[in-house]
């Protein structure tokens, strides 16, 4: 059983000897970070919300959160796929049979294994939990539309809608293999931001399925996504946003100290009031979203009835607070920030997807709108 804390201390250190140096060259190649994953699936950091039975740490939200936000500091391409490892490992932990459990979770904990989600689908976008693809006769055809880790994951967790369905919350999510015949990624999506994050559609063709691989009882699946993957996946995008807006403002802060001006006797940037004044408000946004993020996690852990609200509304909070630090940051940095220099301008571009990543901002907003309400939500 590996430790938490020291799978922490690990993340800690690889995120600046392995992720971070190599961040930039990653955004610009857009490839994958194999060699990241590699060096977190070696330290056991893939395992970290494995249960101990299997071989993990059996660690909680508030420490996925911890050890995203920091991957997210050095290198959000790589954090964005581990944040949907931990997603899709999550709900195999809650959901799957023990026999599933017993092939496929120790790999997690100490053989690197990587899985992902396969959610989204065209005829559905960002209504993540309505997959219009069925199972027909212990078959599935699918067209998932965004997949992070395409191609380069070793399971993925797929959702479908039940033979029979009536609608599309009646609905199974499954563990299908990347050997499964018929799976197949399709070219990359080449994104604004997370050029590294490997998303790209993937298709399902007549993919055999099979009691044993499904996530839960039949017709689970819609429960499973609101039940598990929603706050695993709210607070993990929430903490990735925390983490990019947290290197922004770092290297925003080293900046505006280092730009002397000839002209005013070798004044720092950092000495005019109007500086001052937007690092503070960054400051403000920033600390906000980092202390909500935390009540969060704190409500969410401790059973709160109204923490559905907080799950909903981290991730809105934080992706706003990003992109605001993000922006201001780029304009303080000037030249030197369009310039593409100090990691700035990847900040901006990836700060971009969690206002977009379903559920995206505006449609949790009218969830969160039916919750003050009263409303149901479906
Ligand atoms: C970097 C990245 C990684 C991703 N990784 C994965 C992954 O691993 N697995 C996966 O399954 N998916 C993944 N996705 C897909 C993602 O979760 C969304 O499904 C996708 O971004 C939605 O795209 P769409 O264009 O189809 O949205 P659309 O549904 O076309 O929405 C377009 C716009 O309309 C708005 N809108 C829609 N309905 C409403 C409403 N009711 N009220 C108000 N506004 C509304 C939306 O807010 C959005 O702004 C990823 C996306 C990104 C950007």
């Amino acid at each position: 059983m590996a430790d938490v804390q020291s799978l922490l201390v690990a993340n800690e250190k690889l995120s600046q000897e392995v992720l971070r140096p190599g961040a930039d060259q990653i955004d610009q190649s857009r490839r994958f970070p194999r060699e990241n994953i590699a060096a977190l699936g070696k330290a056991g950091v893939l395992g970290l919300l494995v249960p101990a039975q299997f071989g993990g740490a059996g660690a909680s939200l508030g420490e996925m959160s911890r050890a995203l936000d920091t991957q997210s500091q050095a290198c959000a391409s790589t954090a964005m796929v581990t944040l949907m490892h931990y997603c899709a490992t999550a709900v195999i932990a809650a959901k799957g049979g023990d026999k599933l459990k017993q092939e496929l979770l120790p790999s997690f904990a100490r053989a690197g294994h990587l899985s992902t989600l396969a959610f989204s689908e065209s005829g559905s976008g960002g209504h993540f939990y309505a997959p219009v693809s069925e199972v027909r006769q212990k078959r599935l055809s699918a067209s998932k539309s965004f997949v992070t880790s395409a191609g380069e994951a070793d399971s993925y967790v797929v959702s479908a809608r039940k033979t029979g369905a009536a609608g599309p919350t009646e609905s199974n999510l499954y563990l299908i293999s990347k050997g499964a015949s018929g799976l197949a990624a399709q070219g990359r999506f080449e994104g604004l931001g997370l050029a590294g994050n490997a998303s790209a559609p993937m298709t399902l063709t007549d993919v055999s399925i099979d009691d044993e691989t499904r996530l839960g009882p039949e017709g689970s699946g819609f429960q499973s996504m609101l039940e598990v993957v929603l706050p695993h996946f709210q607070i993990g995008v929430a903490s990735v946003s925390v983490g990019i807006a947290t290197a922004a403002f770092q290297t925003i802060v080293a900046r505006v100290g280092a730009r002397k001006y000839e002209h005013a006797g070798g004044a720092a940037l950092a000495s005019i009031p109007r500086v001052q004044f937007l690092v503070a408000e960054m400051a403000l946004e920033l600390n906000s979203a980092r202390a909500y993020l935390a009540e969060t996690i704190r409500k969410t852990l401790a059973g709160d009835p109204t923490a559905m609200l907080d799950v909903l509304a981290v991730k809105v909070k934080a992706a706003d607070a990003c992109l605001n630090v993000v922006s201001r940051a780029m304009t303080l940095g000037g030249g030197w920030a369009f310039g593409r220099r100090g990691g700035l301008e990847r900040n901006f571009r990836d700060a971009q997807a969690a206002a977009v990543m379903a559920p995206s901002s505006d449609v949790l907003k009218d969830f969160m709108g039916k919750v003050c309400l009263g409303l149901p939500l479906f």
